[in-house]
């Protein structure tokens, strides 16, 4: 398992990607409710305002419409389903946050997205902030949490199930994300503006963060308006450069690191 070089309680964030690296006055997740209840209504023959109830329905149930779909039997493809909802958003909102990628730049742990939107929406977003992909290790998202969704192997009619869709707020979606990241939970920084998300990292002893409020939540380690004060709300995450800085200090914050090792709870992570 691979460290991170200072002397930081994390070696990885795993950064959520809508409403956390973007904010939610841009109305990206309003456009995208309003774009799902078409994709409902048309798919299932309702009024836009039947459509919009059912959304929360499904959402609360299921957690996302199209896992509700797909649970209720409609044969719904994943890419048809993001090519409407997420291809039709007014991606012309999100512009280039130069402070946001010298951010993200002088963070020296590894930095993975973990979003439950797709991977071609994830690429556009990130295209529109001016932000490029190298930048993270890893991008986690809908295809890389539910690969079996994508192949085409036929299955008999008589074995047929309504397929399982793995997204955050579910515990088993967090855990594979884990496991890709590849490092500890306890060392791990996960932030997310969903308070369901971050209630099921913490479920799983990830660090959390949350982002776009001022209140931390139970299950909120920290919290932040925008991910912009990231450096004034977790300064801990550049720990190792202050510690650099002369060999005593260096010694303080490996001593206040072991302590906080010490006394850390050791939270066997959940089965899902
Ligand atoms: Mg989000």
């Amino acid at each position: 398992m691979a460290l991170c070089c200072n002397n930081s309680p994390f070696d990885c964030l795993l950064l959520d990607l809508d409403d956390t690296l973007y904010p939610l006055s841009l109305g990206i997740s309003q456009a995208c409710k309003k774009n799902i209840d078409e994709f409902l209504a048309m798919k299932c023959g309702l009024p836009i305002e039947q459509a919009s109830s059912l959304r929360v329905e499904l959402f609360k149930k299921y957690g996302s419409s199209l896992a509700g779909l797909m649970a209720l039997g409609y044969q719904v493809h994943p890419d048809e389903y993001h090519s409407f909802v997420h291809g039709l958003l007014p991606y012309e909102k999100i512009r280039p946050d130069s402070q946001l990628r010298e951010l993200l730049l002088s963070i020296p742990q590894t930095k993975i997205i973990f979003t439950n939107s797709d991977r071609k929406h994830a690429s556009r977003v990130l295209e529109r902030l001016g932000i490029e992909e190298e930048l993270f290790q890893k991008i986690i998202c809908f295809e890389t949490l539910n690969p079996e969704l994508f192949d085409n192997k036929p299955t008999s009619a008589a074995v047929r199930q309504p397929p399982t869709v793995v997204l955050k707020p579910f515990i088993a979606a967090v855990e594979a994300a884990i496991d890709i990241a590849g490092f500890e939970p306890h060392r791990t920084l996960f932030l997310d503006d969903s308070e369901k998300n971050i209630a099921a990292g913490k479920a799983v002893g990830l660090r959390t963060a949350l982002v776009g409020r001022s209140t931390k939540t139970k299950e909120a380690d920290y919290a932040m308006e925008s991910i912009s004060s990231l450096r004034q709300t977790i300064p801990e995450i550049w720990e190792g450069e202050q510690a650099q800085k002369g060999v005593s200090g260096e010694l303080t914050l490996l001593k206040v690191r072991n302590e906080l090792d010490a006394i850390r709870p050791t939270t066997a992570p959940i089965q899902a």
